[in-house]
């Protein structure tokens, strides 16, 4: 099945608005197989979005619409689709029974607010009309609903544009309509890597990629990690899982322990929070250039507080010195961005903090400070467990931003593998 995308709005145009439901819906066609060749967005412009209905029909089997379904003049996807379909608008009484209530609970919900705010106006009346021969598809959170409109073996699906009616309605009735139209099972698998730039990974795997057919291979880079999804279509589950297993497998043979989790919903730091976690270890952070942002990422995991003890943001020499007992020799002469003075920040923490885990990065983010000895993106991580020390150098491109998440990739990355070589 080939699916198209039309995004209504002249705010997507005109870069007022991220068009995070193309982002969505593309996410979701995937994950049921579809292929999405083409999307389009287009103006609140009748004749505009009469020509991008007109051309994504002569390309797919499904097309869906969101946005441009709201009760005023500009709002024009569904009298526009009637046109192109040459169908009539009628009256829906069951939504305008909907919109009645959805006022009167919003109003009776909310006493403080003037009675006129929440008065139904001539124009919502509008968001009643549907389609001659559509489904109305109910809006939980809203007062515009959806359409599935069947014609002539193409399927049109109008959706609202405000994300947060969009995505409950797409999960709630459109999901299981399209899954009824899918005659395979698709099966997908994540396996995240980290500690490899994306250029290499996808040359380690390459003669897999140029041979896949099914299941396919699709490398997504992700800040400093790559991830790869693995899609197989089958009858069943167990012939889709049955054609994974062996790339799967294969994959991590080659990736071997730069795969940090086959868990599409797990992050590089809940598997450092989990491995602290089972090896009963606290953990201490000092940061220079990364100025907190792996203390925050630590913190992101729910239940941290269990291992992750403090974090100090030590920026200045002086901080440095005075925060983690740095020798002011070692950044006299190694410099404030060496990997004696990552050691020394990691041992510092350890020893302040009582952590059996401390971690340290210094380094220089840019786009000033560098030099040719110490270019921008050179980086320094320590990381101290029991006492065992592993110090490594980083050579990251790019600019400040891109320099500090990647070095709290990996920090933690650092971490994780420290962990999971101490005996
Ligand atoms: P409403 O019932 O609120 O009028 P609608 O279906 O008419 O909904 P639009 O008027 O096109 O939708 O958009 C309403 C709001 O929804 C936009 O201002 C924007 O905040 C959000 N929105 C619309 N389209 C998108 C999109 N593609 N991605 C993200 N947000 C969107």
């Amino acid at each position: 099945m080939t699916v198209e995308l039309i995004s209504v709005g002249t705010e997507l145009l005109l870069g007022n608005i991220i068009n995070t439901n193309a982002n969505y819906l593309a996410v979701q066609c995937a994950g049921l197989g579809f292929s999405l060749y083409h999307q389009i967005t287009v103006g609140d412009n009748e004749i505009r979005l009469y020509e991008a209905i007109k051309v994504a029909l002569q390309r797919a089997d499904i097309i869906i619409l969101t946005g441009g379904l709201g009760p005023t003049t500009d709002d024009i996807s569904k009298e526009t689709l009637a046109k192109v379909l040459d169908r009539e608008l009628i009256m829906d009484d069951h939504s305008k029974d909907r919109i009645m209530s959805y006022f009167h609970n919003a109003a009776s919900s909310d006493k403080e607010m003037s009675e006129e705010l929440y008065k139904i106006t001539d124009n919502n009346w509008k968001q009643a009309l549907k389609i001659n021969g559509s489904t109305v598809v109910d809006n939980d959170n809203g007062t515009a609903p959806g359409y599935i409109v069947e014609d002539d073996n193409k399927i049109f699906i109008l959706l609202p544009g405000p994300p947060s009616e969009l995505i409950p309605m797409f999960e709630k009735s459109i999901l299981p309509y399209l899954k009824k139209l899918q005659d395979k099972v698709f099966v997908t698998k994540m396996v995240k890597i980290c500690g490899i730039g994306e250029a290499k990974a996808e040359t380690m795997i390459i003669d897999l990629i140029n041979n896949q057919s099914n299941p396919t291979i699709a490398p997504y880079a992700k800040n400093g990690e790559v991830h790869f999804r693995i899609t197989a279509s089958a009858n069943n589950t167990d012939e889709a899982n049955s054609l994974i297993t062996p790339i799967l497998k294969e994959l991590e043979v080659r990736f071997a322990d730069n795969i940090y989790s086959e868990n599409e919903d797990e992050t590089l730091e809940d598997v450092v929070v989990k491995l602290l976690k089972d090896k009963k270890l606290t953990l201490c952070t000092a940061e220079s250039c990364t100025g907190g942002l792996l203390g925050g990422r630590i913190i992101n995991v729910a239940g941290a507080s269990d291992v992750y003890m403090e974090g100090y943001i030590t920026y200045s020499n002086k901080a440095k010195i005075k925060n983690l007992n740095v020798n002011p020799n070692t950044l006299n002469t190694y410099g404030a961005v060496s990997q004696e003075t990552a050691k020394e920040m990691a041992i510092g923490a350890a020893n302040v903090s009582g952590a059996s885990v401390a971690v340290a990065v210094t380094g220089i983010a840019g786009p000033g400070g560098g030099s040719k000895e110490k270019p921008v993106g050179l980086v320094y991580i320590a990381c101290s467990l029991m006492g065992h020390i592993n110090v490594i150098e980083c050579n990251f491109k790019g600019n400040r931003k891109r320099v500090r998440e990647r070095s709290v990739v990996a920090a933690l990355d650092l971490i994780r593998r420290s962990i999971l070589t101490y005996k």
